[in-house]
């Protein structure tokens, strides 16, 4: 089972001169999923993960799946304006301005220990993000973890101080 085969590529999305990988085919295939799972497990080494933060939305799908593989809590992390409750925030380089995205306060506790889920790790500006708000809360990040990393985008300089897997490396 290559779980690369479930990975798409799509030229010019969402504008021209981007390759685009889609993650749907993984998705929607439930063998290539669970493999897919195991892996990004495996590469815990039974570590005690208390919270998984994904990243809206593509982090959602398997950050929920470690979540409930790992017995942990799984927080979201969103886009402005979504979340409901207090949040702090962190905002990120965009090819042109700033993004930012938002966690919930009372999502993690001082001391948990929390793993980082996002489908893909490109330049990195997003998962510097997450991981400035699980710090600012007082997490411990056992590790970053994505399905995979577009590696000649250096993305992993960006959280260079922390464990970082992907299953799949392009
Ligand atoms: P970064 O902040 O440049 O590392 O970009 C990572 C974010 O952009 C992730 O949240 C991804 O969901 C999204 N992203 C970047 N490139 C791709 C891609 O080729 N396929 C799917 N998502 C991507």
């Amino acid at each position: 089972m290559m779980i690369e085969n479930y990975i798409r590529d799509i030229q010019g999305f969402p504008k021209e001169g981007i390759l685009f990988k889609d993650i749907t085919p993984l998705l929607n295939d439930p063998i290539a999923r669970k493999e897919c799972l195991s892996i990004l497990i495996e590469s815990l080494k039974g570590q005690k993960i208390d919270k998984v933060i994904g990243a809206e939305s593509r982090g959602f799908f398997f950050g929920m799946l470690l979540a409930d593989r790992l017995n942990a809590g799984f927080v979201p992390v969103r886009k402005p304006g979504k979340l409901p409750f207090d949040i702090i925030s962190a905002s990120y380089e965009l090819e042109y301005g700033t993004d930012s995205l938002e966690i919930h306060t009372d999502a993690i506790k001082k001391g948990d220990k929390v793993l980082i889920h996002d489908d893909v790790l490109a330049t990195g500006g997003t998962a510097k993000a997450l991981g400035d708000l699980v710090t600012e809360l007082g997490g411990e990040i056992v590790q970053f973890n994505f399905l995979m990393e577009l590696s000649f985008l250096n993305g992993r300089e960006k959280i260079k101080d922390y464990p970082i897997f992907a299953a799949i490396n392009y």
